[in-house]
């Protein structure tokens, strides 16, 4: 696929933004109306039969290009939400400061976006933006051209008809695509200023593409990261999904401590990685590994799990804290799990459904260890006994000595229920958690809150 593109791309290589969109006919490019999901393409000939102008655009293009499979399909078009909506049926407006249509064509959904214009000033109800540059809201429509040079990276201002099977390329993209750079359209401070979350799609983008981030591109953000304090915690929270669940999150999170963003994700975990000994970094990256590989062998991941696993250092510290203040070992984890959530979600939304199971995995590590009398057999059965005991295994992994826990616990799910009493049994006075109640009698003293 690329080879054929260098080919078509060669002898056109010095054209500015200002010479109006590169145009390939079919046969000049790659890409077959076929590549195209069928819902895209019902959506985009819906829209031209009533006479507005369509085009599937965005990432799906640039993965087809790149000979990946679109994770979704985005159609651009000078239909405003409204004339979009009425058109589909099972259709939505969504969106306040980006308003878009969500449609729903057989097991497809499309997003449907109205040609954005480029707008100055802060002078227009519809696009509003703050002191520092942030654009408040992003509803000013304009024309296809004006809408290519307000997107964000140059592979992604591709955009493509299905009938014409023609793709037009307004910023110079297919050259990045050839390069493999991720490069911002436009200054890079004012577009990251405009919308910091670019920075993150930058560092996403990147992982995911297997791109270099262009020279100026990168240079822009870490100076501008901490402009992501600016953004509402619940779209931080949406876009963590993209960036940790989408199969690249170990790539995508060393990017983020490259380009100085990850600490204003994380600012509790942030400082924790640079210990001597390098254990949280190893823990962290190792469950960033373990999702990765669950995705790309189609299995289930949880949110909660790889969020407990970042908090976990964290987690840690303050039970620590905790301890030497008097509490003892168990309420100490218990309230310093609680802590870190309140911490956290000031900066990203987890919601509840996510803090829950987190808490409760963080608590049941103390848990695992005891396993004398019927403990075993009860722990087992609880609900978030599997994600517990996995996480046992990832700080096994990761180079924690616990004394054999995750070995005995995956031989207790295998065996019947003779042989699970003799190794309870054989646990002698291991496991009997004697150890612990001793440290728990210990009289409280000092108290107080960690800082
Ligand atoms: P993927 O779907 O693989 O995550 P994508 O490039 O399709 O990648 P979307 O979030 O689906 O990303 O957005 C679709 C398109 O909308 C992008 O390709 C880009 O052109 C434009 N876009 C999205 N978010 C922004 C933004 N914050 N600023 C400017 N343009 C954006
Ligand atoms: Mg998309």
């Amino acid at each position: 696929m690329l080879k054929k593109l260098i080919k078509f791309l060669t002898p056109r290589q010095s054209r500015t933004l200002a010479d109006g969109p590169q145009i390939l006919h079919a046969g000049e490019h790659p890409i077959r109306p076929r590549d195209i999901s069928s819902g895209a393409s019902k959506v985009v000939d819906i829209l031209e039969d009533n006479k507005f102008q369509a085009f599937v655009v965005g990432g799906c293009v640039r993965d087809i290009l790149l000979g990946r499979r679109p994770k979704d399909f985005d159609v651009a078009t000078n239909a405003t939400p409204e004339q979009a909506k009425a058109l589909f049926r099972r259709s939505r407006i969504v969106g306040r400061r980006f308003r878009i249509v969500h449609v729903h064509m057989g097991r497809d959904m499309v997003e449907v976006t109205t040609f954005r214009a480029s707008h100055d000033g802060n002078n227009h109800r519809e696009a509003q933006r703050n002191d520092r540059g942030l654009l408040l809201r992003d509803n000013v429509f304009g024309d296809i051209n004006e809408d290519a040079l307000r997107r964000d990276f140059t592979v992604n201002a591709l955009y493509y008809h299905p009938r014409d099977n023609t793709l037009y390329d307004y910023a110079n993209g297919l050259t990045d695509i050839d390069s493999r750079l991720l490069r911002i359209i436009g200054d890079p401070e004012t577009r990251f200023r405009e919308d910091p979350v670019r920075m993150l799609r930058a560092a996403r983008f990147a992982a995911k593409l297997d791109f270099t981030i262009e020279p100026a591109t990168a240079a822009a953000i870490p100076p501008l990261a901490p402009l992501l304090r600016d953004i509402p915690p619940a779209r931080l929270f949406d876009e963590w999904l993209k960036l940790f669940l989408s199969g690249h999150a170990l790539a995508t999170f060393r990017t983020l401590r490259e380009l100085g963003l990850f600490s204003e994700l994380f600012p509790t975990v942030a400082p924790l990685l640079e210990t001597d000994d390098g254990f949280n970094l190893r823990f962290i990256e190792q469950a960033m590994a373990n999702t990765d590989a669950r995705i790309h062998d189609g299995k289930r991941v949880t949110p909660a799990f790889l969020l407990a696993a970042l908090l976990w250092p964290v987690v840690l510290k303050t039970a620590a804290y905790l301890q030497a203040k008097g509490e003892n070992p168990v309420m100490a984890l218990q309230r310093a799990g609680g802590k870190v959530v309140t911490q956290q979600v000031e900066r990203l939304a987890i919601p509840r459904r996510f803090t829950l199971p987190m808490r409760e995995i963080w608590d049941m590590q103390q848990r695992l260890p005891l396993r004398h009398g019927r403990r075993a057999a009860h722990l087992v059965e609880l609900p978030r006994f599997r994600a517990a005991y996995d996480f046992v295994l990832l700080r096994e992994q990761a180079g924690e000595n616990l004394d054999g826990l995750g070995r005995w616990w995956t031989r207790y799910q295998d065996v019947g229920e003779a042989e699970r009493q003799a190794m309870v049994d054989a646990l002698g006075n291991r496991g009997s958690g004697t150890k612990r109640r001793r440290r728990r009698s210990r009289p409280k003293s000092g108290g107080g809150e960690p800082a």
